[in-house]
């Protein structure tokens, strides 16, 4: 991989991989990137002065000669493939049970669910935050501790080709599919395309693995009874079936082919579909059900993902504007729909970006989610303006309106702040939602 290195190798480990030039890495090495709009060896410097004591280096770039002459400087062909190749070759030799995730709606949260489950009974590295890219996973691969003993990877993608890329790099003794949706839609062309898409995560998954997939979505029925597949989902036909669903205020219970029960901290079907997921792993990991259900109640949420806040006059804010696609938005509705206790459930929900021509029809489908016991519709920016159009077109028994003002749009929801009323705030993180929320926090 290497073509040559200039400086010593003294008896200095190099404690950590880097790309970010901003961040401390005392003992590191510095991989510069180059991307679209720039070029991380313009920032060797920086790195060295944030503690780099090794560099890769493309080898038909010219070094600055004001770098110490201790810095140790690999030569390579290309800075992104050698960092993929390091990060291959170091989970080769550490060797931990792998488990990667993909999927077009719920790879964080499974992710840190399989996490949370694993590490009852393991020493488990798992990818933080979104760090789920052809960058991110080697990142994650190489911040591993040698001792360990399971990794788990999230694996994200916006075009064909990427998730086999990942998948070969971090070689998965397990792989799970969360679900297919419509996410990226614009580079793939079908949903179709985007099964196969997310199906590449076979590509690394060891002959002895274990593939486990939401087995309600039809576009997966072929891996249906497949030797060394597990289905999990609500439909009768799955190995691990939800038999049995409640969702409260702040939890979500379910059981498990009618003898295990589960609740959760998270809201909604598809999280229990999540849960069932990584409890599938943690079963063929033999961790017993009652290491996991205690995990589950210990688990944090990250913020801004259907996050439940108190707003003036004690109204209830629901904050889920850390993304959105029509699948997600959709199922954030359904969970609004399924809550107890109050008159009033209100919707404000903005743009999803990023879906190119279908953005229209899918703007409008999720006008589907909305029936009662939802009471209002209030929709923001450009695209979400389909949404209410669609609306309006059906029936016009819920009222919505299109707001582009959001001192507009907030006034409209002065009559919505009291006790029994509920409002659901999504959209694609563009948006910023979560300023409507500072401005109707308590
Ligand atoms: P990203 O592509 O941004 O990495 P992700 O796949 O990691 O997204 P999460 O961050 O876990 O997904 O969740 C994103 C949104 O999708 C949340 O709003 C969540 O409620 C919703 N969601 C989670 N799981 C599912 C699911 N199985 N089906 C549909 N929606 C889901
Ligand atoms: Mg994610």
């Amino acid at each position: 991989m290497f073509h040559s290195y200039t400086g010593h190798i003294a008896e200095q480990s190099i404690k950590g991989v880097y790309t970010d030039s901003r961040i401390e890495m005392a003992d590191g090495l510095f991989v510069p990137i180059v991307g679209e709009n720039f070029d991380g060896h313009d920032y060797v410097s920086e790195a060295v002065e944030k503690g780099a004591i090794a560099v890769l280096w493309n080898k038909q770039k010219q070094l600055p000669d004001t770098l110490p002459a201790s810095l140790v400087v690999f030569y390579v062909e290309d800075t992104l493939t050698a960092l993929q190749q390091l990060a291959s070759a170091y989970r080769e030799k550490m060797n931990p049970i792998v488990i990667g995730i993909t999927g077009s709606n719920g790879k964080t949260t499974t992710k840190d669910m399989v996490a949370a489950l694993l590490q009852t009974t393991y020493r488990t590295h798992y990818t933080k935050g979104n760090f789920n890219n052809h960058i991110g996973l080697p990142l994650t691969i190489l911040s591993m501790q040698p001792n360990t003993e399971v990794l788990v990877v999230e694996m994200g993608m916006n075009h064909a080709g990427e998730i086999k890329l990942l998948s070969n790099i971090a070689k998965l003794d397990y792989a799970i599919i969360t679900n297919i949706g419509e996410s990226h839609i614009e580079y793939l062309g079908s949903r179709e395309n985007i099964a196969k898409a997310k199906l590449e995560i076979l590509s690394g998954l060891s002959k002895t693995g274990l593939l486990v997939i939401d087995g309600d979505e039809p576009l997966l029925q072929q891996l249906h009874n497949q030797e060394r597949v597990i289905t999990c989902g609500f439909a009768k036909h799955n190995v691990n079936q939800i038999t049995s669903l409640q969702v409260h205020d702040n939890e979500t219970s379910f059981t498990i082919n009618e003898n295990a029960n589960y609740t959760i901290p998270f809201l909604g079907k598809h999280h229990a579909k999540n849960a069932t997921l990584a409890i599938t792993i943690g079963m063929s990991l033999k961790i017993e059900a009652g290491k996991m259900q205690s995990a589950f109640r210990h688990m944090q949420k990250t913020g801004m993902r259907f996050e439940k806040l108190r707003g003036k006059n004690g109204v209830t804010l629901i904050n889920d504007a850390y993304n959105a696609s029509a699948t997600s938005m959709k199922a954030a509705i359904e969970v609004v729909k399924q809550l107890d206790g109050y008159s009033e459930k209100v919707l404000v929900l903005g743009d999803i970006l990023e879906l190119g021509d279908y953005s229209e029809v899918m703007h409008r489908s999720v006008s589907e989610a909305i029936t009662k016991p939802i009471t209002n519709v209030y929709t923001f920016g450009n695209a979400a303006k389909y949404i209410t159009e669609e609306l309006v077109e059906q029936s016009g028994s819920i009222p919505a309106s299109h707001y582009t003002d959001k001192n507009a749009l907030l006034n409209a929801l002065q009559p919505h702040l009291h006790e029994e009323a509920i409002i659901l705030f999504k959209a694609s993180r563009g948006l910023q939602f979560e300023t409507f929320i500072t401005d109707l926090k308590q």
